[in-house]
């Protein structure tokens, strides 16, 4: 294996505990204490998990951790009157409601409901706005973990060649822009590009937020290139239950200069920047010096 593994859990821990030292000055200093307030409704296994341990690790750096478990029957109108609420709470900062939501919730309607100044899923269409036009955002967790550890590991990405294959509104279209803001020439690809093999051969940094296991394997990667996997795949392999990227990590591994591992690469690095992002929040919100390091 010749490629450095980029460890996200130790970067997530050092995201964290600078999260933790900025709310212990803001408490200290300023007698604010920042707030998340994280909305779930029904019961999908998946989601509740992600939901307590986004609760548990608000509270570990110090933050008020707010949860509203709603019936899957929850009727718009209460949602919409909940939302209104936190958006009007100064004790919260940032809200996030957890996706996906029951069928007969209005995504798009819900997500714009938040106050895009709490929006810490950077996924309000102001913010989206706001980063397509390089001004000042809420950025989506998940790509601004990537492009943390893209910048520790390069220092600056300016003029690299970059490919982000998979355009959702989540991870690859944020994460087009972010790599775009950093000055690299990007190319985002998806299940209609031709020849994908050669398109991503080209790039020195490869993102892949796919969702098809192993799909990129090494004969795809430039020599040195950074490879970065978001994909999380449940797959059965000799019997076992495996998470698996959506990188052949083996292979990608050998020819490589850096890659994310899964599990412990990008995973990690999407609750550390939803709490950073919170604190940012709570910053703009009281006319504060932004945290550095810790937006895109
Ligand atoms: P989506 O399903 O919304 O998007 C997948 C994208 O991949 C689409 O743009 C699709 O193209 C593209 N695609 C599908 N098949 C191919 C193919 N054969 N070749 C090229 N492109 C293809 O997924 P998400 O963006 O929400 O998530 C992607 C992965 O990242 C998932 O595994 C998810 O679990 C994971 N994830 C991980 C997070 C983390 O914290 N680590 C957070 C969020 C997601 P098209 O648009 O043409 O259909």
């Amino acid at each position: 294996m010749g490629a450095q593994i980029i460890d996200g859990k130790a970067f997530a821990a050092k995201v964290r505990s600078k999260v933790g030292e900025h709310v212990t000055s803001l408490k200290a200093d300023h007698g604010i204490t920042p707030g998340l307030a994280v909305v779930l409704v029904g019961e999908d296994p998946a989601s509740q998990v992600y939901v307590r341990s986004k609760g548990k690790m608000t509270t570990e750096v110090g933050m008020k951790s707010v949860e509203h478990k709603l019936d899957v029957a929850t009727s718009e109108a209460d949602l919409l009157a909940l939302i209104d609420a936190l958006n009007n709470d100064d004790s919260i900062h940032g809200i996030l409601v957890q996706l996906p939501l029951p069928g007969h919730l209005d995504e798009d309607l819900v997500i714009n409901a938040i106050s895009p100044a709490k929006d810490v899923d950077g996924f309000h269409i102001s913010n989206v706005g706001l980063l397509g036009t390089g001004q000042k955002s809420m950025v989506p967790c998940t790509p601004l973990g990537c492009l943390m550890m893209l910048r520790e590991h390069h220092g600056s990405l300016s003029g690299l060649d970059a490919v982000v294959i998979g355009r959702s509104n989540i991870v690859g279209k944020p994460m087009a822009q972010l790599l775009l803001g950093d000055s690299c020439t990007v190319t985002i690809a998806h299940s209609r590009t031709k020849d994908l093999q050669d398109v991503v051969r080209r790039a020195d940094i490869v993102v892949a937020a796919v969702g098809r296991p192993e799909m990129v394997p090494g004969d795809w990667i430039k020599k040195g290139a950074s490879v970065i996997d978001v994909g999380i795949n449940r797959i059965e392999r000799d019997g076992k239950n495996k998470l698996v990227g959506d990188v052949d990590f083996a292979s990608c591994a050998e020819v490589a200069g850096a890659i994310t591992p899964v599990p412990g690469g990008v995973g990690p690095m999407t609750i550390a920047c939803l709490l950073a992002n919170t604190v940012t929040a709570c910053c703009r919100a009281n006319g504060l010096a932004e945290p550095e390091g810790l937006t895109a």
